[in-house]
């Protein structure tokens, strides 16, 4: 085995064990905070010498969560949720919940009956996130979710402490973009969960840790000859695309991810916190800085025309929508990003995929004729 499959091998075992990292800081003596899906404020957690632990649900059926939330909320709070009943999430000082959409609206009151032991802080970001009204009101929430993080730590999380989780986080930033980057240049170097894999394990480990093995995977991908590479090639899009079925059917079908649109992925790396005199403000400022969202509030629909532009840049064949089962935000944007991309003559095909389910026949049967479609 050489080093760069060492490397997407320990990528792919942290991905598929949070729990074994959780306890992992435990026994080092680090606290950890859980951060729910979207742009919690993971700097502060890090400012305050706490590690921040991305809760985005897995692949399991929902028994007892469904005594909380009714059948038609999307797979990702469904399982999220009953991970925390189940006792999975045990050993977390608290966990943020943020409330970008309905269903994460009911959320925090759910997790407070059900999962009394690991107390909630609620984060709210400002609808209207790119005015100085919004930007404001959020750097406002992330001063109360300050005060609850210096509860937790047992310490003051100061300006400078801030500052310096801050360039820590933009560092990440920056080389998870060459990583994204060398993805498109050379198609084919790595299959598309394991690319996933490097995504979804940041989720789980030190910024500091998962930096250092991106940058080394990054300098192995840069001496890698690129290859022809024959396959599809296509930019996925949707809130994640993380199944490990529609993985290994990507993986078989012999698709390359050349970029992405998913908020689970490249979404959380693509703009840096802007360095302000009040770095709270910038963290704030971030917020307002995204696009290629749904759960952000994006009147012109910057999502599709970015889409074209990923699509177009990276030389992608077509548009993989990955739609999370039962998500309002998602469902909504997709006729407008559809027309957007049909007028650009790029090809797309939304696939439908709920984390409860463990057969996925039809998104096979699906990804097989889009890629007849692709010529491939
Ligand atoms: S945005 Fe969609 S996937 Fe995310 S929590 Fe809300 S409904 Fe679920």
């Amino acid at each position: 085995m050489n080093r760069m499959e060492e490397l997407l091998r320990a990528f792919r075992n942290i991905a598929d064990n949070p729990k074994a990292q959780l306890e992992k800081y435990r026994a080092e003596g680090k606290k950890a905070v859980g951060c729910m899906l979207y742009f919690c404020p993971e700097e502060l957690v890090y400012a305050a010498g706490m590690i921040p632990f991305g809760l985005w649900g897995a692949r399991t059926q929902a028994v007892e969560a469904k005594r909380y939330l009714p059948a038609f909320i999307c797979s990702v709070l469904q399982t999220t949720l009953e991970l925390g009943i189940r006792g999975a999430y045990d050993g977390l000082e608290a966990v943020m919940i943020p409330i970008l959409c309905d269903s994460l609206k009911g959320m925090d009151g759910n997790w407070r009956y059900s999962v009394p032991h690991i107390p909630v802080i609620p984060v709210a970001h400002a609808q209207n996130r790119k005015t100085e009204a919004g930007v404001a009101f959020t750097a406002s929430q992330y001063r109360k979710v300050k005060a609850r993080l210096e509860e937790i730590a047992g310490r003051a999380i100061t300006d400078a402490d801030i500052r310096d989780a801050v360039s820590v986080y933009n560092a990440r930033r920056a080389v998870m973009r060459r990583f994204l980057e060398l993805c498109a240049r050379k198609p084919g170097l790595l299959k598309p969960s394991e690319r996933n894999a490097v995504f979804k394990s940041s989720c789980f480990m030190d910024v500091r840790e998962h930096a250092g093995m991106v940058s080394e995977l990054v300098a192995l991908m840069e001496e890698a000859p690129a290859g022809e590479f024959k396959g599809p090639k296509i930019v996925t899009s949707g809130i994640m695309a993380d199944h490990p079925n529609l993985l290994q059917i990507l993986d078989d079908l012999g698709y390359a991810v050349v970029d992405d649109e998913v908020t689970h992925e490249s979404l959380r790396f693509r703009a840096d916190v802007p360095e302000t005199e009040d770095p709270i403000e910038g963290m704030a400022r971030q917020v307002g800085n995204i696009e290629g969202c749904s759960v952000l509030f994006d009147p012109e629909k910057n999502r599709g025309k970015m889409l074209v532009d990923l699509a177009k840049k990276s030389g992608a064949d077509g548009v993989l929508l990955v739609l999370t089962k039962f998500c309002d935000p998602e469902e909504y944007d997709y006729v407008p990003i559809k027309r957007m991309l049909d007028a650009a003559g790029i090809p797309a095909i939304q696939v439908e995929i709920d984390q409860q389910t463990a057969e996925n026949a039809q998104t096979l049967t699906a990804l097989e004729t889009f890629r007849g479609i692709l010529g491939y």
